[in-house]
């Protein structure tokens, strides 16, 4: 070999292994998620989708309620190697509870109701589709609010026998009228003054897919495309949509991907 194409060669796996760096945090488990870094040039694949990066090299990967038990993360660097990274996504225990014996539900569903539902769960949808490029998903996130946690990801009733479907935010009992805060930056997707079941109904995305969606409210202070910063004052709880009481109910999505709101903030404050 010549001088120049040994130096060339060594350039070239210096340039690699100089790359290949990837840095992850978050958590490695069902409802989780991860942020990654890489350097500048890099490309990062997951599920057979090029992620977005930011411009500071940072992405997002969000793992659903059922996530299966390993994730896969290629990237591929300015020379084009391409890397796998695997890595384990820890099962979790769910509180399901079986309640058998009740009445069979014979109540037929009003079809315009079933009409309504399905047009507004589209809506919703839709506004979680956009793959922004924000990066309040980066954020470290804070509670919307401070109260006592009622209801938690991933729990899900069974009624003899048959599965209800889980239940997917953190909800949080407080009076109607009080304020709700933005856990992280992020713009408006989606306002809704009530929706069937979920009532007053308010999405923020934070940019790259995850999203903060807000239900049950009874008053949604922002608008579809305004701009948000972390601790604004967004929303207040109510009792709207299929509601048995006030409470936030505060979900999070990474895309379609369902995931754990709790995972992102601190331990809820005791006051
Ligand atoms: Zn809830």
């Amino acid at each position: 070999m010549k001088l120049q194409s040994i130096t060339m060669f060594l350039l070239l796996i210096l340039a690699s292994m100089a790359s290949s760096a990837l840095e992850l945090t978050g958590d490695w488990q069902q409802g989780g998620v991860i942020i990654g870094k890489v350097s500048q040039g890099t490309l990062v694949e997951y599920r057979g989708k090029q992620l977005q990066i930011s411009p500071a090299g940072e992405f997002v990967i969000g793992f659903g309620r059922d996530a299966e038990k390993t994730a896969t993360i290629i990237t591929i660097d300015r020379v084009g190697a391409r890397q796998e990274h695997r890595f384990d996504v820890k099962a979790r225990t769910y509180n399901i509870k079986k309640v058998t014996g009740v009445p069979q539900q014979t109540v037929e569903p009003d079809p315009a109701q079933v009409e309504r539902a399905k047009r507004e769960a589209q809506m919703a949808a839709d506004a979680r589709k956009g793959d922004l490029p924000l990066t309040f998903f980066a954020q470290k996130f804070e509670w919307p609010l401070v109260g006592p946690v009622t209801g938690v990801y991933g729990s899900q009733r069974f009624y003899n026998g048959v599965p209800n479907s889980p239940h997917y935010g953190v909800d949080i009992a407080k009076p109607a009228g009080t304020l709700v805060k933005a856990p992280a930056g992020g713009v408006v997707t989606l306002v809704h003054p009530d929706m069937f079941f979920s009532g007053g109904t308010l999405i923020i995305d934070h940019g790259h897919g995850l999203s903060s969606t807000f239900i049950h409210l009874s008053k949604i202070l922002v608008k579809k495309g305004d701009d948000i910063l972390q601790g604004q004052a967004i929303a207040q709880v109510g009792k709207t949509g299929r509601a048995t009481g006030p409470h936030l109910d505060w979900r999070m999505n990474w895309f379609e991907e369902r995931v754990d709101p709790q995972l992102l903030v601190d331990p809820m404050p005791s006051k």
